[in-house]
């Protein structure tokens, strides 16, 4: 690392939804702020994932920000989930109307980040050779922005096209007459491979672990249903961030084994209509406790695929049965188990006929080899941890944090990390972040990271810090309420079981979030207890404990 060239009071990682907003916010209290985005611009997520049948999978009205009223009644969503490219249109209008791309530097990866002991700030550097400090860094990065590297076989030799969903190509691809190899049926599969088999001569889904999806019911939005919700905004949001995953659903009674097969039945059809994430997790207070209650809503929806799948054996092979409902990212679709009535689309199962690796023709398995054009790789990200240690951050004691990860992501409230000061993270592991709607998620942190900022400044404090001990508490209270659900039975993402060699461990806080938004709004509240803070004036650190 060279000198620092410029100083400014923050530096903000990432350009996406939270990015954004972190700018709004910083600016707002009159701090300099550098931005530093990877992608060519604004977006994340929705910049970078074109594919095919991308879309949000939580309503749309719900799945926008809600700082700006005058935001809110000027933006009509067209559909109840709507597209990649119509939610990167509504990025662009907020970046366009709170002029926020003024102080991003685009097409710039942050390539290091070092904390200067004796300074107090952070030593920003970047692929393009910018070298910045900066009091306080805020990582907008995101969740399922670093894709995982793939641990496939010969894929360099195959004389067709690679494709992968995290990078779809802006300029679109024509796959008319190809024989296209889809590998993963996680959300991002199963949302491309309806309308990839639309166009295709051929397709052929490669399927390891099938997973849950339900119908989503898209549609679009008409005109009364959206004045409706606009004139009701306010209640609204409100509604949503007191509910447990940051949309609104009525919050079950009683246990799925307490009542009939009959009455369950009706129940889990009602659910399945209502075409949302979480209608169907959330008939019974035990689904996500008990295997036995859980198991009556899975029989459920292998029912349906079994009732939508014309050949018993396609149906069975797409039946998940090696994880309970809802603990691995459930998905919403659209036409994803008709797709298999289709002639020209193929389904391997991997678990049958293991993968051997991409020849140059194709895919072998254990059983024979595919000849395909194209290939889409859908296999997802290194979650969570993988954006935040591929930055290459280093904090007090010159300790990096892939050292101090080393076993699993350790946090205070999932938004701080013990011995790197002045370092926020957004939807950091350890807070609800993907396990709700996370747009609400994205403003509770930033709203929180901006209060604690001024608060520090009204302080003349210079530094921030989560104490180990009150780190230490909420690690173990995060795992502690994961171990009582089915959760960390999965070996789902969250978990980091996609990664080979990542710790399993569960990452995003399952107790609800206004539970956490309550344990964080009194951690404020009692001058940020469970932090250090470093006073200019007195040179002194105070800490009060977190559980005080
Ligand atoms: C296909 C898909 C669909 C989704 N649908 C939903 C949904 O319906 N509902 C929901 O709640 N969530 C959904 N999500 C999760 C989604 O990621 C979040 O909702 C939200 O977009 C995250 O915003 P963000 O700003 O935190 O992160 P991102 O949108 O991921 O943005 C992070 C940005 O940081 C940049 N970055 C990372 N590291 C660096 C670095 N070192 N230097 C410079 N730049 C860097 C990246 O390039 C990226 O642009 C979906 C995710 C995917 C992949």
């Amino acid at each position: 690392m060279t000198e620092p060239r410029r100083e400014v009071d923050a530096v903000v990682v990432g350009a996406g939804f939270a990015g954004l907003y972190a700018h709004y916010r910083l600016r707002e209290l009159g701090l300099s702020v550098q931005g530093y985005e990877a992608a060519a611009d604004v977006g994340g997520t929705w910049w970078w994932n074109r594919y095919p049948g991308a879309r949000c999978d939580v309503e749309s009205m719900d799945y926008s920000y809600s700082f700006s009223p005058e935001l809110e009644r000027e933006w009509t969503w067209s559909e109840r989930y709507a597209t990649q490219p119509e939610i990167l249109r509504y990025v662009d209008h907020v970046a366009e109307r709170f002029d926020l791309r003024r102080d991003i530097q685009f097409d710039t990866r942050v390539t290091a980040m070092r904390w200067d002991e004796p300074a107090e700030r952070w030593h920003v550097s970047t692929d393009q050779g910018d070298e910045v400090s900066a009091q306080f860094c805020v990582m907008a990065t995101g969740c399922l922005s670093a894709p995982k590297e793939l641990d496939i076989e010969g894929v360099d030799a195959f004389e067709g096209t690679v494709l992968f969903t995290s990078r779809w190509p802006h300029e679109g691809v024509d796959l008319t007459g190809q024989r296209v190899g889809v590998v993963g049926t996680g959300s991002s599969g199963i949302q491309s491979i309806p309308l990839i088999a639309e166009q295709a001569a051929h397709v052929t889904v490669f399927q390891r672990t099938p997973n849950f999806t339900m119908p989503a019911r898209n549609a679009p939005l008409d005109a009364e249903t959206v004045q409706a919700r606009k004139a009701h905004a306010r209640e609204h949001r409100q509604a949503m961030r007191d509910s447990r995953a940051g949309v609104v659903v009525a919050n079950p009674e009683v246990s799925a084994l307490s009542v009939d097969d009959d009455e369950r039945a009706a129940r889990y059809g009602t659910a399945w209509e209502a075409g949302t994430l979480y209608a169907m997790i959330a008939s019974y207070t035990d689904l996500l406790v008990n295997k036995e209650a859980n198991d009556t809503a899975a029989e459920f929806v292998r029912s349906r695929i079994r009732d939508v799948v014309d050949d018993p054996d396609v149906a069975e092979r797409l039946s998940p049965r090696s994880h309970p409902l809802g603990t691995k990212r459930p998905c919403l679709d659209t036409n994803y188990y008709a797709t298999f009535n289709r002639d020209n689309v193929t389904l391997v199962d991997l678990r049958a006929t293991p993968l051997v690796g991409v020849t140059p023709a194709g895919i072998r398995t254990e059983a024979t080899e595919y000849e395909l054009d194209v290939i889409v790789f859908a296999t997802g990200f290194d979650a969570m941890t993988g954006p935040l240690l591929r930055a290459g951050i280093v904090g007090a004691h010159g300790v990096a944090l892939a050292e101090k990860w080393a076993a699993g992501p350790r946090t205070y409230l999932g938004i701080a990390t013990a011995g790197f000061p002045n370092l926020f993270l957004i939807t950091g592991p350890g807070s609800p972040s993907v396990l709700v709607n996370m747009m609400v998620a994205i403003e509770q942190h930033v709203d929180w990271i901006a209060d604690c900022i001024a608060y520090l400044r009204a302080e003349g404090a210079e530094s921030i810090d989560a104490t180990p001990e009150a780190e230490d508490e909420w690690v173990e209270h995060v795992n502690a309420v994961a171990s009582r659900t089915l959760f960390p039975t999965a070996a789902s993402w969250w978990m980091g079981a996609n990664v080979p060699g990542k710790p399993r461990v569960f990452m995003p806080y399952i107790g609800g979030f206004p539970q956490y938004t309550g344990v964080c709004d009194a951690v404020a509240h009692d001058d940020y207890r469970g932090f250090s803070v470093r006073r200019a004036s007195t040179g002194e650190r105070s800490a009060t404990a977190a559980s005080a």
